[in-house]
């Protein structure tokens, strides 16, 4: 099957995070582990200058006492760092025992699982015979699986797939089969060889489970691994309130990881089955609310774009009132237009929910379900909440305003390994430079933001003697202790700033025959390739400035 452009140029940039050590599959040399991937040398300094942007651009950062452009009123915001295992009723009361799963579909010939709801397909008709053939691919893959899929089951030759004909657009299979456009018995999977294999959708739940304790035996023991955030900060509310000064309205913010054991990890780290989010609950006052979530909302989109990825590749979009869950009054996602999508498609990197007073009442109350538009306790076959709330008061008393509420919350939930993904596929360049001997040479680079960066500059002689080395050497000490840089002297120039190109090094400084005699250095800028000489005495504080 024929690549499109963009998912060629998503195979390079795999192949570039693997080459240069960003990010690898997790247990490779026993034949990795699908859904999981760890983070190598250049990764992990990448992935910690993301989480370290985020948090002190929200938290550590933030200006408590003036209120940000667009906020209503000033705020604080606080940190935690809460534990992956927590009370299993946590997860009973916020729903995601009841309610976190996906529909999955097995094939009984190819032994392959499929999530229902990425199964799409077409009528295909040849001589008489007609089948509803379905792939698992997506965007512009998709019709081309579709057709060669057909082409096998018909038993054509390459020159006859003309004479197949299609019925129907393509149509998700939950959607074509709810319609009664079709049944599973005349569907033929995604690698089945004849149709009917397919079993009827079952709901899986996407939290992995673990058990508690040496002697772990009966359902009493059974815990989960956290699939959010999210709910370690609701657990801590009181203790937030009750311990710092804080006054809502108020954020608290977390980064770490979560787990979901997702049917269909795919697309390099977009979804896979262990991650890192980094989230915000903010509490604020019911009225106040859907301002605090327009602000959130612009806020975090704003941040995307500072921190370098492009605009026309990033979409804000709203969700439609079919599409908020139960609770939310109001949710936005931002997404990226991810290489490995169709054109026009676009991947969430965060949604900004506005949550209402959903988990804190969830927590205190029991478990809620909406009926006729209110929040009110889901009941059990026996006339009894289904799953009993702490019976904790969670309500915050305004000392100024005498006021007794339970707050709102928005929550700006965003993935770190999405955005480490993101920030990738779009500094991600090919382009052509002169070499040494000016003749043009293609390159890759990684236009990454310079906070983003994993190393910030490198120093390099340029040649391994005349005492070049030594000033280099210095030059590195006295900058590495201001950022992340590295000494390198191995090869001809031109080759050392091309790994740096790749590794997204926005600085090359190097020490030349000049710098001998008048104490400067060369500074290359990786973007404009611009090249200036800046005395050695003024590179610490020029590239410090620039940070
Ligand atoms: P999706 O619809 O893509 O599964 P979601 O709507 O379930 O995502 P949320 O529950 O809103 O995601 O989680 C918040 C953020 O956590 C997402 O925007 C995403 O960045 C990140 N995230 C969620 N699931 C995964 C995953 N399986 N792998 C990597 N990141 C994830």
């Amino acid at each position: 099957m024929e690549k499109s452009n963009d998912q060629s140029r998503m195979d390079r940039i795999v192949s570039l995070a693997k080459r240069r050590g960003f990010i690898f599959q997790s247990s490779e040399i026993y034949g990795g582990l699908n859904g999981f991937w760890d983070y190598g040398p250049l990764g992990v300094a990448l992935k910690r200058n993301l989480k370290d942007a985020w948090w002190h651009d929200m938290v550590a950062g933030h200006d408590e006492l003036a209120a940000p452009a667009g906020a209503p009123e000033a705020y604080e915001m606080a940190g935690l760092d809460c534990t992956i295992i927590m009370h299993p009723q946590v997860w009973k009361c916020s729903g995601h025992f009841d309610l976190f799963h996906d529909w999955m579909i097995d094939c009984r010939e190819s032994k392959r699982r499929y999530r229902y709801d990425h199964l799409s397909g077409r009528f295909a008709l040849h001589r008489g015979k007609r089948v509803f053939v379905v792939t698992d691919a997506s965007g512009d893959e998709a019709q081309p699986a579709l057709t060669a899929k057909a082409q096998k089951f018909f038993g054509l030759r390459a020159k006859q797939i003309e004479e197949i004909e299609w019925d129907g657009g393509l149509t998700g299979l939950s959607a074509a089969v709810a319609a009664g456009a079709t049944t599973l018995a005349e569907v033929l999977g995604p690698d089945a060889s004849e149709p009917g294999t397919l079993t009827d959708p079952r709901e899986f739940n996407l939290m992995f489970e673990t058990r508690i304790g040496a002697l772990a035996g009966d359902d009493d023991d059974r815990a989960f691994l956290r699939p959010e955030t999210a709910q370690g900060i609701f657990m801590n509310f009181k203790n937030v309130l009750d311990t710092s000064r804080v006054r809502v309205p108020f954020g608290i913010a977390q980064i770490g990881k979560s787990f979901r054991n997702e049917i269909t990890p795919r697309n390099f780290t977009f979804r896979s089955r262990e991650f890192e989010q980094m989230e915000i609950e903010f509490f604020c006052k019911p009225g106040d609310s859907a301002a605090w979530y327009r602000y959130w909302r612009d806020r975090r989109w704003k941040w995307y774009l500072d921190l370098g990825l492009t605009e026309g590749k990033l979409q804000l979009r709203e969700h439609d009132k079919d599409e908020l869950s139960h609770y939310s009054v109001g949710t936005a996602d931002i997404e990226y237009a991810f290489p490995f999508l169709a054109p026009g498609e676009f991947g969430e990197l965060e949604g900004i929910a506005h949550r209402g007073d959903f988990d804190l009442r969830s927590h205190m109350e029991g478990k809620l379900v909406r009926q006729d538009g209110a929040l009110v306790l889901e009941m059990g076959p026996d006339g009894k909440p289904r799953h009993k709330g702490s019976g904790k008061d969670l309500s915050y008393f305004d000392d100024i305003t005498r006021e007794r509420y339970v707050p709102h919350v928005i929550e700006p939930s965003a993935g770190a390994d999405r955005a480490v993904l993101a920030f990738l596929c779009d500094a991600y360049h090919e382009d052509e430079v002169p070499d040494e001997d000016g003749k043009p040479r293609s390159r890759t680079v990684l236009k990454l933001h310079p906070r983003l960066a994993p190393l910030k500059a490198a120093i390099l002689p340029l040649v391994k003697k005349d005492g070049m080395p030594e000033v280099a050497i210095d030059l590195y000490r006295a900058l590495k202790r201001h950022m992340p840089c590295m000494y390198d002297e191995k090869g001809s120039v031109g080759r050392r700033y091309a790994r740096q190109d790749e590794a997204g090094t926005p600085w090359c400084l190097t020490v030349d025959g000049q710098t001998l005699t008048d104490q400067t250095v060369t500074l290359r800028d990786r973007d404009s390739l611009v090249q200036t000489r800046v005395p050695i005495a003024e590179v610490v504080d020029l590239l410090t400035d620039r940070l």
